[in-house]
């Protein structure tokens, strides 16, 4: 595979039940060897990303697709301890969010997002975009190896 890996290990941190389900169903159409681990507040996506707790025996992903308004610890928090965390901060950070205000997407690259994404409204644009950066991540780009 094109990434030295069968499969590509990626980390959805959402918490909008339909998101999450219409994200899946995207990239399941696409790619199906893709892995999906879903993680629904920003705490837990931590704890996920370090091992902790339930997720103790996580595998590591090689993408995180990163909300920015989630419970418990927002994504900007999230985006900010995984970049600071020299074992993670290589992994390339997606944020995909309702949000366009300006603030949240200089605040992102400030904090070294790898991308920035508005999530589209309309089924068909989401179900686009999904499959496009999906496309472009796993098929495109070379991934650190994890
Ligand atoms: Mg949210």
């Amino acid at each position: 595979m094109k990434n030295g890996a069968s499969e590509v290990h990626i980390l959805l941190v959402e918490d909008n039940p339909g998101d999450v389900r219409l994200t899946i169903e995207a990239l399941r159409d696409g790619r199906i060897s893709n892995q999906v681990s879903v993680a629904h507040d920003g705490e837990e996506a931590l704890d996920f990303l370090r091992r902790r707790g339930k997720h103790a025996d996580a595998g590591r992903p090689h993408l995180v697709l990163l909300d920015l308004n989630l419970p418990k610890k927002d994504g900007r928090e999230v985006l900010q301890e995984v970049k600071a965390d020299s074992e993670l901060h290589r992994i390339p950070v997606i944020v995909l969010t309702t949000s366009s205000a300006d603030q949240d997407v200089l605040l992102s690259y400030d904090l070294h997002a790898n991308c920035y994404i508005k999530k589209p409204i309309e089924y068909h644009d989401f179900m686009d975009a999904i499959r496009g950066l999906e496309n472009f991540w796993t098929k495109i780009v070379r991934l650190p190896p994890v």
